[in-house]
């Protein structure tokens, strides 16, 4: 079997108002991006990752991944799901296994990406990290002043994380129904769930977590002292 990386990278990170999208920023000694594609390639299934960065992006040609044999870049596009179209663009190998990982994502451990690859080969159509809801969920009303409508009962109620491991011929076809009929799709799952599949959820660490906010950053940092050491 063949197991390739698609990293989506072509985000501007708006929630995070720095000076530059948050996959640039320098945490535990590099780039978030370079500690998310070191985690992946440290697996030695994983063969390959393309990343997929903003077309006019200054920052990723700095970088020493810029020179690695293993790394293919390409353009991504306008939302998460095109950077990870145009992503499987460009490999050629339908049968090949992709694991789709956010590049804001850098405190992934092996154990994960492990048990995530063992359950997914087995799998009818793939699989997905996802950690329980630990919090009482709120479904609320209102944008501008919001208040609860209801409770939204967690039990069985999950996270989404990544990596999203499907084969990429499917994830492909998936990708371009939904995209074709207008699907709103966060995630690649979303893509496959609207076609009809039942990806497994496999628990994955609440640590793998999606840097998103400024106060991600200390947080991040620690997890990634913690697994670096
Ligand atoms: O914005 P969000 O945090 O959901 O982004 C998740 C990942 O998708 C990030 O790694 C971001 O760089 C990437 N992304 C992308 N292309 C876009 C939007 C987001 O590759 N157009």
């Amino acid at each position: 079997e063949e197991f390739i990386a698609v990293v989506p990278a072509a985000g501007v990170g708006s929630r995070m108002a720095a000076d530059r999208p948050k996959q640039y920023l320098h945490i535990a000694g590099k780039t978030i991006l370079e500690h998310t594609v070191d985690r992946l390639l440290s697996l030695t299934e994983i063969t390959r990752v393309v990343i997929a960065i903003s077309a006019d992006d200054p920052y990723f040609p700095q970088l020493g991944l810029a020179n690695d044999p293993r790394i293919t870049v390409v353009d991504g596009g306008a939302e998460r799901a095109d950077s990870v179209f145009a992503g499987l663009a460009a490999i050629d190998n339908d049968n090949a296994w992709v694991l789709v990982h956010d590049a804001a994502r850098p405190c992934v451990r092996q154990t994960d990406l492990r048990a995530l690859i063992t359950a997914a080969i087995s799998s009818d159509c793939g699989a997905i990290l996802a950690a329980p809801v630990r919090d009482t969920m709120k479904r609320g009303r209102h944008h501008s002043a919001p208040q609860i409508s209801h409770t939204v009962d967690r039990d069985n109620l999950w996270h989404a994380l990544t990596p999203q491991m499907f084969r990429v011929g499917l994830l492909r076809q998936s990708l371009t129904s939904a995209l074709a009929q207008g699907a709103t799709i966060t995630d690649e799952a979303s893509a496959l769930e609207f076609c009809g599949y039942t990806p497994l959820l496999v628990t994955g660490r609440s640590d793998n977590l999606k840097v998103t906010q400024p106060e991600d950053l200390a947080l991040a940092e620690f997890y990634l002292q913690l697994l670096l050491k």
